[in-house]
């Protein structure tokens, strides 16, 4: 791949290697031990100040040199996904039932890289700040850090980070000014009956068919609700109710996902889908339980970081290797949460085509070691650029 920064070139073996350790040790959500070991191990070993505590194994290495004011923060995921690897790689996991299926493995490995680039052989004037962050994978743990503190012990001015993004050419940068991932929350469901016998259902108040009745009027919320030009979904992915098919039981469960691009079609989605499940539940003679959770925020990026940002990549790559406004992805993120406390950006690398198309959360999906260097490269690059001498 073109475009190696000459100091990254002697360790990219040594990086991939690496990647390939931490892959095949995959730690789920706060229990990232091991890898966080490694990475304090490392920062310190190349002059960092670390520290650690936060959100139990959090690492944020700090650097500074010159004389700059500014701060820069630069975030890696470091969790794994609970998934029975199925590649057959050499060094796929050897925990049976997790896998590195996102890529942390990878972030975590592109972030190492620069920061021992911009330790030993770059100069940059400010403060440089690491942040490598656990639980990303549904547990929140970029909400854990905030709470817990990590910007008023270590204050950044500006926040970024990357993911991988299979089905992209391997190396290429995208990037999306404003809201770019979706929000993501769930809704847990309890329609409360009256159970009895299959065959005497006059005498009941059956909750399958309250949830039937629910499950088809929630669709009509983003086909009638919501505009046509914003995007939103509702998906039930779970109803679980009885045991047998001659009786009708007390209650039913359903567990619901709710996603959407910007704040006001989230709590249009949150308002109607209670209001809706509540009056159809009551139409039967039934009631519901509807616990709503608000779990990760929409991403929104920061206009100017992210035109800075892209412009750091442009002058970098070129046009052809950099996708200037990419369309927004319905998944989430929790470095959203990051976002909402700081300016900043969140942007992607391709993880390359063809057999490297694998989607993230597959057993089959593995990061791509040919984009590592383009990875930790573009951080380089952007460090020097925000930090940039100011005299
Ligand atoms: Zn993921
Ligand atoms: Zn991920």
């Amino acid at each position: 791949m073109p475009h190696i920064d000459p100091h990254l070139q002697p360790i990219e073996t040594q990086m991939r290697q690496l990647r390939q350790r931490i892959h095949a040790h995959p730690e789920l959500g706060y229990e990232e031990y091991v890898t966080s070991d490694l990475v304090a191990e490392r920062l310190l070993q190349w002059g960092y100040e670390v520290h650690r505590g936060i959100a139990e194994t959090a690492v944020i290495g700090t650097l500074k040199k010159g004389t700059g004011t500014r701060v820069l923060g630069l975030r890696a995921d470091m969790d794994a996904l609970p998934i029975l690897e199925k590649t057959g790689l050499p060094y796929a996991s050897q925990v049976p039932g997790k896998m590195h299926a996102c890529g942390h493995d990878g972030h975590t490995t592109m972030l190492l890289a620069a920061a021992k680039v911009l330790a030993q052989d770059t100069p940059f004037d400010g403060t440089l700040r690491l942040i490598f962050q656990p639980a990303e994978e549904g547990l929140a743990g970029a909400r854990r850090m905030i709470q817990e503190g990590v910007l008023e012990q270590f204050p950044c001015d500006a926040l970024f980070a990357m993911h991988n993004m299979p089905g992209y050419p391997a190396g290429t940068l995208g990037f999306r000014p404003g809201a770019f991932m979706a929000s993501a929350d769930q809704v847990k469901v309890t329609v409360h009956g009256h159970g009895g016998h299959g065959a005497m259902p006059h005498q009941c108040v059956d909750p399958v068919v309250v949830c039937a009745s629910i499950i088809m009027a929630l669709q009509t919320i983003v086909s009638r609700n919501v505009s046509p030009q914003d995007m939103s979904v509702i998906t039930v992915g779970a109803i679980t109710a009885g045991k047998a098919s001659n009786v009708i039981p007390d209650s039913a469960d359903m567990l619901i996902s709710v996603r959407a691009l910007n704040d006001t079609v989230r709590e249009r989605l949150e308002a109607q889908i209670k209001h809706l499940i509540h009056a159809q539940a009551d139409a039967f003679g039934a009631s519901a339980e509807v616990h709503y959770s608000a779990d990760y925020p929409v991403l929104v990026n920061d206009p100017a970081m992210t035109e800075f940002a892209t412009q750091v990549a442009l002058d970098w790559l070129g046009a052809d290797q950099v996708l200037t406004d990419i369309a927004p992805f319905n998944g989430s993120e929790d470095f959203a949460w990051f976002l909402r406390e700081r300016p900043g950006c969140y942007l992607i690398i391709g993880n390359g085509e063809g057999e490297k198309s694998c989607m993230i959360h597959d057993p089959r999906y593995d990061f791509n070691d040919d984009i590592l260097m383009r990875g930790a490269g573009y951080w380089i690059k952007l460090t020097q650029a925000y930090l940039a001498s100011r005299t």
